[in-house]
């Protein structure tokens, strides 16, 4: 049976996701940014929580622990291994080609480092959805806070080589934002330029522009195609590798282009 999915916000612009299994009742939460509205959503499914899947240690991603343990003191809390220091109490910690169960759901753990040290993200591969907490936004990705802009850059380039059908799911609403950031990196794509337009409308409609595709990204996402020429041609930055590119882009961004 197929994994159900409940997305909802949280904070300002997280997102809350839960994850679950009809088969065997399991429920998981994507991090969990805030209590309240979480245990708001597990009551308005009737999903009992079994696991809480932490991506990275920043406090919007985890401060709604505490909270929702209060209320779930059973759910397990899964965490990066390479975190156990800022995410102490976990019931297991994970590593890069690890596997997890919800239920009889499985998810592969994927290291991405980059936005923190630590950060990683899961694959349910049968139900081919990733979700990608801080590292990949649609249309954009996160801040290399923890480490260099290339590091990040080939975190991105590992997520992009799974299957295009895959949805994802990210941490945050911010696509608006960055597609008129990557209009400006990318503005002859014709593909973001109407992805744009449906980008306003949902907004406009107050909308989730999420769960986005692989594939949507890899034609849009210009922190996924630094190796595109109309990209580095419009950066006056012809013959440069890919991942010189991706980190003058994350140097725009950064600085507001
Ligand atoms: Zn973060
Ligand atoms: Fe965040």
């Amino acid at each position: 049976m197929a994994a159900q999915i409940h997305q909802f916000m949280c904070l300002e612009d997280n997102f809350g996701v839960l994850i679950h299994d009809p088969a065997t009742g399991a429920t998981a939460s994507m991090d969990a940014p805030e209590a309240g509205p979480i245990l708001a959503a597990l009551k308005e499914t009737g999903w009992t929580l079994t696991d809480i899947l932490v991506t990275h240690h920043h406090n919007d991603h985890i401060g709604g622990i505490p909270g929702v343990k209060e209320k779930f003191p059973g759910a397990r809390i899964v965490a990066p291994s390479k975190d156990k220091d800022r995410i102490p109490g976990a019931d297991l910690y994970v590593s890069e080609g690890e596997k997890i169960t919800v239920g009889g759901l499985n998810a592969h753990i994927i290291e991405t480092p980059g936005h923190t040290s630590g950060h990683i993200v899961y694959f349910f591969e049968e139900d081919k959805m990733l979700f990608a907490g801080d590292t990949l936004f649609a249309l954009g990705c996160g801040r290399a806070f923890e480490a260099p802009a290339p590091v990040l850059y080939e975190s991105c380039m590992k997520l992009a080589k799974l299957p295009p059908e895959t949805k994802i799911f990210c941490g945050h609403e911010y696509t608006l934002s960055n597609g008129q950031f990557a209009l400006k990196a990318d503005p002859a794509n014709a593909a973001l330029q109407e992805r744009m337009k449906e980008i306003q409308a949902l907004r406009e409609a107050g909308k989730a522009t999420l769960p986005t595709t692989m594939a949507v990204e890899l034609e849009t996402n210009p922190f996924l195609r630094a190796g595109n020429t109309a990209i580095q041609a419009n950066l006056e930055m012809n013959g440069a590798s890919p991942a010189e590119v991706f980190t003058e882009l994350r140097e725009r961004k950064n600085k507001g282009w």
